[in-house]
């Protein structure tokens, strides 16, 4: 599984760039949006533009050539002639649209909207400044006349790419799954990844503000040790990552400590004993949050 870290994509080399864009292509026409970095939003903008096109033309040969583009994706192929397709015939082009995600002061709406746009590029306080530098401009590429609200949190889960928005976790208490996406975390129970456990470890957190890595844990002494050994496994995580070293928990969760906690909290059920042998500490903390001890189950 190649993970990535972020804001270093666009100088990887020329293979798994194009497998990248190909994957981002394909999330952008199975989801109809994707959240990413502004520089692929524009890198990707032409490909989807450009399958649509030839989608269009509705026969066998461009039929052949998106299949060539897309080999796997049989389900992507026939979204795109049968649905995506027909729904700009009367147009030539203009199917993608592109929204920055930054942070756009005295706006109406005021304090929770303001507070809404925050967690969708830092997810709160602790996240900022810390991020790689890449994260920090993001433009997510949406359907044309997609006027979606911006969710609190955004999740990237697939095997391939986090690139693929599979789930969020609203403010006040829903979380949005792809169903796809549910069923292939519950397919495997110990692959680590479970995009359902991952939006409620964000309900948790947002339980007590922002999402930042911070949920209910006791007061006093117990926070406490929950942030400094939390701030110290981020900090490694990061560390781990700048050198290139393998590890047990993926890239995504450098992201931000909302992202390192839902992550890890994915480790912790589905991989407990890799977990407890890889982190310790980091297994103890999230036991004592839990009260739970999968690796004993
Ligand atoms: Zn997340």
């Amino acid at each position: 599984m190649a993970h990535r870290i972020d804001g270093r994509k666009l100088s990887r080399k020329h293979g798994p760039r194009m497998s990248l864009y190909r994957n981002l292509t394909v999330s952008v026409l199975r989801y109809e949006r994707v959240k990413t970095t502004e520089a692929k939003a524009k890198e990707i903008r032409g490909r989807v533009e450009r399958m649509i096109t030839i989608a269009k033309r509705g026969d066998l040969a461009a039929r052949r050539a998106v299949i060539a583009e897309f080999p796997n994706e049989p389900l992507v192929v026939n979204k795109l002639f049968d649905e995506i397709a027909p729904k700009y015939a009367d147009r030539t082009s203009g199917f993608t649209r592109i929204v920055r995600l930054g942070q756009r002061r005295g706006q109406a709406g005021a304090r929770r909207s303001r507070r809404r746009r925050r967690c969708v590029d830092g997810h709160g306080r602790r996240g900022r400044g810390r991020r790689p530098r890449g994260r920090r401009r993001r433009g997510r590429l949406g359907g044309a006349g997609d006027h979606a609200q911006q969710p609190q949190h955004v999740a990237h889960a697939a095997h391939e790419d986090r690139d693929v928005l599979a789930g969020q976790s609203w403010q006040r208490g829903q979380i949005i799954v792809a169903w796809d996406a549910v069923l292939d975390g519950a397919g495997d129970p110990h692959d680590g990844v479970n995009v359902v456990m991952h939006e409620f470890a964000h309900q948790l957190d947002q339980d007590t503000g922002a999402a930042n890595g911070a949920p209910y844990v006791g007061r006093g002494a117990l926070q406490q040790a929950w942030a400094r050994v939390m701030n110290q496994e981020f900090d490694t995580l990061r560390t781990r990552l700048a050198r290139a070293e393998p590890g047990l928990i993926e890239p995504y969760a450098a992201t931000s400590p909302a992202e390192f906690f839902a992550v890890t909290t994915e480790l912790f059920f589905e991989k407990p004993a890799a977990l407890a042998s890889e982190r310790p500490a980091l297994y103890e903390q999230l036991r004592r949050c839990y009260r739970l001890d999968p690796a004993a189950w």
